[in-house]
């Protein structure tokens, strides 16, 4: 069996990568969310376990030292980090693993998994950016530019993934990460196994 695709979507704030993963998980089969760390907060609805790994400073400091990370990042002042460990585990088996990461961690991922795909979302135009930034609630008109501003250094930095996609809508953002988890399945060095089995 050929090593499972691991996938790493990021975007800037606002460019709705939550609902979008949510998505592709909901509808590909044999794809696995990999539960990050943080020492942030739970929020209202959340549990440790599911959506992260609710840890302490103390203990994310621990994990750092026993090299418990594939990556990490402090992003608004909190830290986060993908443990390791499953991913091996489950690429090995052959099923793909969804990474949806901030942009720091996933320039470090990029580093030590050249393999990997990398996604970047985009919006469709600047004002729809601000449009639901505006919408997700109660910035104040400096949080408000400042975030922009963030948004905008995080766009630039999209060009160092593989693939762009605008998020139009959730719908067709979904088809086409679809589309390029399909292309990527097909790529000739990821179907060594079938090449031997044909071949022998
Ligand atoms: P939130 O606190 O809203 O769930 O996530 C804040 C940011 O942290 C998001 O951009 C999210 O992609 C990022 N994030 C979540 N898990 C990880 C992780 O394991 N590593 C890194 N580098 N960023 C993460």
């Amino acid at each position: 069996m050929d090593r499972g695709l691991l996938i790493v979507i990021s975007g800037a704030s606002g460019t709705g990568k939550g609902t979008v993963c949510k998505r592709l998980l909901a509808e590909i089969p044999n794809l696995f969310y990999s539960i990050s760390a943080t020492t942030r907060p739970a929020r209202v609805g959340e549990t440790n376990g599911v959506e992260y790994f609710f840890v302490t400073v103390d203990e994310f400091k621990n994990w750092i030292a026993e090299g418990k990370f594939l990556e990490y990042a402090e992003v608004y002042g909190n830290f986060y980090g993908t443990p390791a460990h499953k991913i091996e585990e489950r690429l090995k088996r052959g099923e793909d693993v969804l990474l949806e990461i901030d942009i720091q961690g996933a320039l470090n991922v990029m580093q030590k998994r050249p393999e990997g795909v990398y996604i970047f979302l985009l919006p469709p135009t600047i004002e729809e950016l601000k449009k639901r930034i505006i919408n997700r609630g109660t910035e104040s008109a400096e949080t408000f530019s400042r975030r922009i501003k963030a948004a905008t250094n995080e766009i630039e930095t999209g060009r160092k993934y593989q693939y762009a996609v605008v998020n139009d809508t959730v719908d067709a953002a979904v088809e086409k990460i679809k589309a390029i988890i399909a292309a990527e399945r097909c790529k000739v060095i990821r179907n060594e196994n079938l090449f031997e089995s044909l071949t022998k």
